[in-house]
């Protein structure tokens, strides 16, 4: 990678505007994150390209010297946007900001990735909802490969050798059309490739499913990322059918909202038996929050609402994703995988 060496499997922390929320980008670094998310269409709402260019790109602007994937926005456009309209062109919508008109274009997507600086481009794509009809669903895979084939000519023809465009496959719950949209996808020979629309609302088996046939289906020599998946378990069933990247706000979400890892399981630490528990999160965990801090401490800052509270929760939550993709990698290296995860989710899953 241009901005250092990424070790894969690899979690990505989200920073959608500029900001892995809550922390510093010295945070980041000290969890030794060497690739983090920022996402196009919200920067390119605001604060605006020029804002971007002025800064010299998204690195100095926001002052991160590592590696930066940006994610489209054809997610947000879908999720977020109070109106969309799309054609072969582009998508025309309305902004969830303040409701100004804006046309994103597959050229347009990677412009405003090549100004932003990124060192991972991904295109334009559509998503669709996990209960759409079949003929929707074929829509949205045609005009994702038109739009990746757009997005490639723009890429080649514009970027330097230093950035990386991966190709998105999309079709639903269709296991017909994630074949087309895999060969459709994989022909255009990109450095790398992502699996888009799982874990949108689906059940874990239909999650697993459409993963493990998928996954089969991709080219094993290129990097493969399972777009916004961040849970454990479905993060280390993703690792054993070959993924190598993933995303989501899920880690740092959750720490908002007092809700902490630990290897047996999610605990919120707005519970009342918390308040006299003076032990820390996890007494085996070595992060800054467990190594200073108590459950009675964390849930008081939680429940008089100061700042400092999603400021360790997340510190505590990105740690410990980091050390379970340390340990993920080892165990990999050692070739002792399936154990690991029949290990490690036996005591995550159970009961707390
Ligand atoms: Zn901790």
């Amino acid at each position: 990678m241009p901005r250092g060496k990424v070790v894969t499997p690899a979690f990505m922390p989200v920073g959608t505007n500029g900001t892995v929320k809550a922390l510093r980008n010295e945070d980041i670094e000290a969890l030794d994150f060497k690739l983090i998310l920022g996402n196009a269409y919200h920067l390119y709402l605001r604060p605006g390209l020029e804002v971007v260019r002025q800064s010299g790109g998204l690195h100095r602007f926001m002052s991160w010297k590592y590696n930066i994937l940006t994610d489209s926005g054809g997610f947000q456009v879908f999720s977020l946007a109070p109106f969309r309209k799309i054609s072969d062109a582009g998508v025309d919508f309305r902004s969830h900001i303040d409701g100004s008109l804006h046309k994103l274009t597959p050229e347009k997507v990677i412009e405003i990735q090549s100004v932003l600086g990124s060192d991972i481009l991904m295109p334009l794509d559509v998503c669709t909802p996990h209960d759409c009809s079949p003929g929707q669903a074929e829509d949205a895979v045609r005009i994702t490969t038109l739009w990746a084939k757009r997005s490639r000519d723009v890429w080649k023809s514009t970027m330097k050798d230093d950035s990386y465009l991966f190709g998105i496959i999309q079709g639903n719950f269709y296991k017909d059309l994630r074949e087309r949209s895999v060969s459709e996808i994989c022909v255009l020979d990109l450095p790398g490739y992502a699996i888009g629309g799982l874990s949108v609302g689906e059940s874990g088996d239909v999650f697993t499913d459409m993963l493990v046939h998928t996954a089969d289906l991709m080219p094993r020599e290129k990097p493969l990322y399972l777009m916004g998946v961040g849970t454990p378990d479905y993060i280390l069933t993703a690792v054993e059918n070959g993924v190598d990247l993933f995303d989501s706000v899920f880690p740092t979400r959750i720490s908002r909202n007092a809700m902490v890892f630990t290897p047996s399981g999610p605990l919120s630490l707005r519970q009342e038996k918390m308040k006299l528990d003076v032990k820390p999160i996890d007494p085996d965990c070595g992060c800054y929050t467990c190594k200073h801090y108590s459950r009675a401490y964390l849930r008081h800052l939680f429940k008089a609402r100061e700042i400092n509270a999603p400021v360790l929760a997340t510190y505590h939550n990105l740690f410990f994703m980091e050390q379970m993709m340390k340990a993920v990698r080892k165990a990999i290296t050692e070739g002792r995988f399936s154990g690991f995860k029949k290990e490690f989710l036996g005591k995550y899953m159970g009961s707390h």
